[in-house]
């Protein structure tokens, strides 16, 4: 069964624009370097910020530590920026953490510095990385959290680590895997809800989901031209719910990207 995910976007980003009362907010999305998928990403953003009657910007740089943190020195002070998103990941030349740590915490709409990580922690949910929580948006809309055990295929800083906290908050039981998970197949089979972000086009196979089960495919892989996931959909389809790729975690992380523009205008009084 498949996990419509259009409508409850449409749904976060309606709500956020009524939450913004008519103050057009700004959004700045900074790339380093030649990535192109970061830079397809900053323009799809900033197409949807005007079509929701919002702006921004997109600052591309070359890769240069330095100039970096000038610019996000500069948007923090600027009165008129309500939002810096920094594209990850960033070119091994420039330190992540000073950038993670130089974003004025209530300007972090990508939740990325150490502040609002810190606050997740602790179970406050202040600015939160918006691909976990939409994950959250999309599960709450299907199941109850409490009690379900979740496995997380992914260990990451903008995947797992967060969204296993924020599935803790809830009752949840996490589990998180990576490559060095022995037994993965069999952690699989027992999930009630399986969360994968592998990068691997086909990892999660029909036989690795139990009948019933909640698949979330956060993977973005292109093949042949086109964009897939990373678990075998139609067959997955035949027994359990499961997201689609295109049109399902992305679609959801855009809105939920614009929703956490207008909760930092609120945390700078700006509305
Ligand atoms: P990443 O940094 O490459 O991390 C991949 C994760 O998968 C790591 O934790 C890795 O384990 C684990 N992994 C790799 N091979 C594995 C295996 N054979 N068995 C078990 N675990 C394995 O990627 P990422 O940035 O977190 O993104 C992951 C995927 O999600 C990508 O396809 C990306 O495009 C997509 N994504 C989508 C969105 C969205 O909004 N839809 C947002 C962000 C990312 P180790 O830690 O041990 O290496």
């Amino acid at each position: 069964m498949r996990i419509e995910c259009k409508s409850l976007a449409k749904n976060i980003r309606e709500q956020a624009k009524r939450e913004a009362k008519g103050k057009k907010l700004y959004l700045h999305n900074i790339v380093v370097g030649e990535d192109e998928a970061s830079l397809v990403y900053a323009k799809s953003n900033l197409k949807l910020l005007r079509k929701m009657g919002f702006d921004g910007k997109i600052h591309h740089l070359e890769e240069d530590e330095k100039i970096l943190l000038g610019l996000i020195d500069s948007l923090n002070e600027d009165e008129r920026v309500h939002g810096i998103m920094v594209n990850f990941p960033l070119p091994k030349n420039i330190d992540a953490m000073k950038v993670r740590e130089r974003i004025l915490p209530i300007k972090d709409v990508d939740g990325i510095n150490p502040l609002n990580y810190g606050k997740l922690l602790l179970g406050q949910e202040i600015l939160v990385p918006n691909t976990p929580r939409a994950v959250i948006r999309i599960l709450e809309t299907i199941t109850n959290l409490g009690g379900k055990d979740v496995l997380i295929i992914n260990r990451t800083p903008v995947v797992g680590k967060p969204l296993s906290l924020l599935l803790l908050n809830r009752d949840a039981t996490p589990t998180i895997a990576h490559s060095k998970t022995m037994n993965l197949e069999e952690k699989a089979r027992n999930a009630d809800i399986i969360v994968v972000a592998v990068g691997k086009p086909g990892f999660l196979r029909e036989d690795m989901v139990k009948e019933g089960a909640i698949v979330i495919d956060v993977g973005i892989n292109v093949v042949d031209g086109k964009i897939v996931g990373d678990a075998d959909f139609e067959n997955i389809e035949k027994k359990a719910y499961i997201t689609p790729v295109p049109g399902g975690v992305g679609t959801v992380t855009n809105a939920c990207l614009i929703e956490n523009l207008v909760k930092a205008a609120k945390l700078q009084g700006v509305i």
